[in-house]
């Protein structure tokens, strides 16, 4: 079946009510939290990718800076389908979820396979807490649906808009110390690989498949079914408040082990940061503090504009809108992980040793400190291990550190001065974000890098799913 290239990408795919969630804000506006969800929306509402027509069938990511004009789109509605695709369309073939990655993962000449169709929950199990589910399902639309049966994930990310095996593909992560990524909760999976085979893997059925298949990148096939491990649902307190950025370095080792989820924002050229933590409280009516629509993010940039010449001041200014703020709020968990981020911007992320965290966090800062131009916060959290080959958190329990530019500002050196400081910290990129890392560098950060190199020229050795970032990643020729 032909696809049409939706008409709009910027839009929100979990539906107008749940596209108007804001950044949070303290009083002073800051860039925190989630405001309260619309309690209306239904994230099952799903208007498709989030891929955009941008005219003449082009597609773009979220952030606009990665673009391609396929020459099919193609959105199959079964495994039959998929696989007459995989077999017969021209390539590079390469899968789309909701187009939320920042680095050219999806980007193709070939054809472009919209994974919308893949989705809902097809089997659950409430006594073993097992679910299976449409591998293009979005996380939200899962979320709520999880909600109804009782059930929920036991963590998310910053948003909750992708799709599950988009997610896989990339190792997206939440906080949290003793929680693992993302794609850790995965039980069983289902692959239509390039020669058009569907495979099932586990634990105990092809376990080296398992392992390669949860973070793939999308280059080992399509992902369409999945079996997750979830949990009862439960509720959240959130707590967040500004501190020193000193203050809250100090106590970040002990906020990691003592909370939940706990994360940092430190906020560049202020003095300032924000601590978020979450804890998990006995079912009780939610409280949702009161929000203010990315105001922080504005103030930061305002001040960066009229004071980034004169940065002393700038930094006195920032104290008086941003110090001694706190807020709390109770809910569901899903409600209050996951955010909307309405300002569209780039971003580069390292997952680093966990012990290295902190002193990392420290230089990272001060690298954007010789910046005036730089205002988002740094985003700072903590991820578990896990044993999938190309997980960023594989045998290491890690801080994931994140940089961000406006989406219309030069991002260059988030790659070329930060880049070299996650590197002296054996920082493994977040493959969805932007990076420049050499297939050199990753196989001495990635144990199995060979082991998956090997499988997927078994799997695909025509190259058929691999697009130019690709080819270069896996030092391969991309030929479609
Ligand atoms: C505003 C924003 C906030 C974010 N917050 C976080 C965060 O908190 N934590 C975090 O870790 N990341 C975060 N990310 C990154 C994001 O989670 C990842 O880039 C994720 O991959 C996006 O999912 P997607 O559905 O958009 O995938 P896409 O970008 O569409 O695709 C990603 C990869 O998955 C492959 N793929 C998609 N579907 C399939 C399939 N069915 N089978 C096989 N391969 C497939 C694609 O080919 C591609 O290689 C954020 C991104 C944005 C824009």
């Amino acid at each position: 079946m032909h696809h049409s290239p939706p008409d709009d990408c910027r839009r929100d795919i979990t539906g107008p009510g749940l596209a108007r969630r804001h950044f949070n804000a303290l009083a002073g506006g800051l860039w925190l939290g989630a405001a309260p969800r619309a309690r209306s929306a239904d994230p099952r509402a799903q208007p498709g990718t989030a891929a955009e027509a941008g005219g003449a069938g082009r597609w773009s990511n979220w952030s606009g800076l990665q673009h391609c004009a396929p020459q099919q789109w193609q959105g199959p509605a079964d495994e039959n389908e998929l696989a007459a695709l995989l077999t017969g369309a021209p390539g590079p073939l390469r899968f789309v979820g909701a187009g939320h990655s920042f680095s050219p993962l999806v980007p193709t000449s070939g054809t472009l396979v919209v994974m919308d169709g893949f989705s809902g929950v097809r089997r659950h199990d409430a006594a073993t807490q097992r679910v299976t589910v449409g591998a293009g399902m979005r996380i939200a639309a899962l979320a709520l649906q999880l909600e109804e049966l009782g059930l929920a994930l036991p963590n998310q990310g910053d948003i909750d808009v992708q799709s599950l095996a988009g997610s896989y593909a990339t190792g997206t992560h939440g906080t949290g110390a003793s929680l693992p990524a993302l794609h850790a909760q995965v039980r069983a999976l289902r692959l239509i690989t390039p020669a058009g085979q569907l495979l099932e893997a586990s634990r105990e059925r092809r376990p080296e498949l398992f392992d390669a298949a949860r973070v793939s990148l999308g280059t080992l096939g399509a992902l369409t079914e999945v079996e997750l491990e979830v949990q009862p649902r439960f509720y959240l307190r959130r707590r967040v408040w500004t501190a020193p950025t000193e203050e809250l370095l100090e106590a970040a080792p002990r906020l990691a082990t003592a909370h939940r989820h706990f994360e940092l924002f430190v906020l560049p050229h202020t003095g300032w940061s924000a601590g978020i933590v979450h804890d998990e409280v006995p079912a009780q009516p939610p409280h949702r503090a009161g929000s203010d629509d990315e105001r922080l993010l504005t103030d930061l940039r305002r001040l960066r504009t009229l004071l980034g010449p004169w940065p002393a001041l700038r930094r006195w200014m920032a104290g008086r809108l941003i110090g001694g703020r706190e807020e709390v709020s109770v809910d569901l968990s899903w409600r209050l992980l996951s955010n909307i981020r309405d300002t569209r911007f780039n971003e580069s992320e390292y997952h680093v040793p966990a012990e290295q965290g902190i002193a990392c966090l420290r230089e990272v800062l001060a690298v954007l400190e010789r910046h005036n131009e730089a205002y988002f916060p740094i985003e700072f959290r903590h991820v578990a291990a896990d044993d999938a080959w190309l997980s960023p958190f594989y045998q290491r329990a890690s801080c994931c550190i994140a940089v961000h530019a406006a989406a219309n500002e030069p991002y260059a050196y988030l790659l070329k001065e930060v880049g070299p400081v996650f590197r002296r910290h054996e920082g493994r990129p977040h493959w969805g974000k932007l990076h420049d890392m050499e297939p050199g560098e990753l196989a001495e950060l990635y144990p199995r890098w060979r082991d998956f190199l090997a499988l997927r020229r078994e799997l695909d050795p025509g190259g058929r799913l691999l697009n130019e970032h690709l080819g270069r990643l896996f030092g391969e020729p991309a030929n479609g």
